[in-house]
């Protein structure tokens, strides 16, 4: 008898833990294994934060904070949202969780009743697809192609919309395009969502700072939505803090009072000691932290230039975000050395098994065409990687299934 619930068994694991995990394998057991799975800076936290941690030790934040994070915090955001976003929030409107990945849930958790329909433009973060089930939620999936920049259009949005539709969710900056919607092209989404109020968009605006051109903008900005949009923020990228977990979401005061309730029932209020630490880095200039993104975006520069020389890679230059995402639909339905491959996950796995290259495939991300590499490590490891992938696939032999 399997005594595990249904949902649980229904859900899958995340692809980028499930693939960096494979790869940390490889290395324990001697291998020489480059992982470009998983997506975190590889810089370590900035001087300043560290020390607003070690600070809030020896102040003794040591016991639970308010459940939606302290009030300091919580104005910080908002003073964060006004200065970057334009946006007007009050600290009543956000609720600072561990992660943005629980940020999401609980938005999620608020708003999802049995098959709502959650409508998800693909490619989308992996975890999107599997929290909507979590919540007993149907995914609706809006396919894009590498043609398109991987965006939707706002036709496409429109005819996805049923009675049934309760969210749309996406992140703009995209995990893993590397794409963003322009001004103009959120306004005519805008213009779509302020047609059905019963929608509400969760907008996942985590890679806001790693960004290359122009800055971006937030589809809360369009006053006639600004009702309709949870948005969603955290440290985890711009201040590389993966680890120290605070994430945000911002959003019309009933929704962030029902994920305050849903948080104190589950995890309380996030680390103290973290909290006090995003209040120093959020009050700080970000022009503080462009060195960062300097750093990816050389990183970028080079990467395009590789892997553009790989033979069955279409490859657009990302705009922001620090992934990759080849169209690598030439070698689907093939085989390599006898080997065959389906979709991009069994590439994935033949290039971290033949060329000790891990990535993570697109079929979790809702795009089995494309494979995504991380380019959030060292210039060496990245020239290296890609090296091992273009030698490994010309010495290979591609037959037809
Ligand atoms: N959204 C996107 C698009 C992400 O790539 C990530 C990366 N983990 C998250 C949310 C979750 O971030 P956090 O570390 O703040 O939970
Ligand atoms: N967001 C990162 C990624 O996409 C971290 C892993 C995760 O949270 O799934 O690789």
């Amino acid at each position: 008898m399997n005594k595990l619930s249904d949902r649980i068994q229904r859900l899958g694991y995340s692809q980028t833990f499930v693939m960096s995990n494979k790869a940390r394998e490889m290395r324990a057991a001697g291998i020489d294994v480059i992982s470009l799975t998983l997506g975190e800076p590889d810089f370590n936290v900035p001087d300043l934060i560290k020390q607003a941690a070690h600070d809030a030790i020896d102040q003794n934040f040591s016991h639970y904070s308010p459940v939606p994070g302290f009030l300091e915090l919580r104005e910080a955001i908002a003073e964060k949202l006004h200065r970057d976003n334009n946006l007007q929030y009050k600290p009543g409107q956000i609720c600072v969780s561990n992660g943005a990945k629980q940020a999401i849930l609980n938005v999620l958790a608020a708003l999802i009743n049995h098959e709502d329909e959650v409508i998800l433009p693909a490619p989308y973060w992996v975890s999107y697809a599997e929290m909507v089930r979590m919540m007993d939620g149907e995914p609706v999936i809006l396919d894009t192609s590498y043609h398109s920049d991987f965006k939707i259009t706002p036709e496409q949005l429109e005819r996805a919309i049923t009675p049934k539709t309760k969210a749309v969710l996406f992140s703009t900056p995209c995990n893993p395009s590397g794409s963003y919607y322009t001004y103009d092209e959120l306004q005519s989404l805008a213009q779509v969502i302020a047609r059905n109020p019963q929608v509400i968009v969760i907008s996942d605006e985590i890679y806001e700072y790693i960004n290359y051109e122009t800055k971006t903008q937030s589809i809360a900005a369009f006053p006639e939505v600004y009702e309709q949009v949870a948005v969603i923020n955290g440290l985890s990228k711009g201040y590389a803090m993966t680890g120290w977990r605070i994430g945000y979401s911002a959003c019309p005061e009933w929704l962030a009072k029902a994920c305050e309730k849903i948080q104190g029932q589950m995890t309380s209020g996030p680390n103290t000691i973290a909290q006090r630490a995003a209040i120093t880095a959020l009050k700080t200039d970000p022009a503080e932290f462009q060195y960062m993104i300097d750093e990816f975006r050389k990183r970028k520069d080079i990467v395009y230039e590789l892997l553009k020389e790989i033979p069955g890679f279409k490859v657009l230059l990302p705009k922001a975000a620090f992934y990759f995402f080849p169209d690598i639909s030439f070698y689907c339905g093939k085989r390599i050395n006898g080997q065959l491959i389906h979709d991009a996950d069994d590439f994935a796995m033949f290039l971290l098994d033949h060329a000790h290259v891990g990535s993570v495939g697109g079929t979790s991300f809702g795009s089995p065409d494309c494979i995504r590499f991380s380019y959030a490590t060292s210039e060496e490891n990245l020239r290296e990687a890609i090296r091992r992938i273009k030698v490994c696939l010309e010495e290979s032999v591609i037959t037809p299934a």
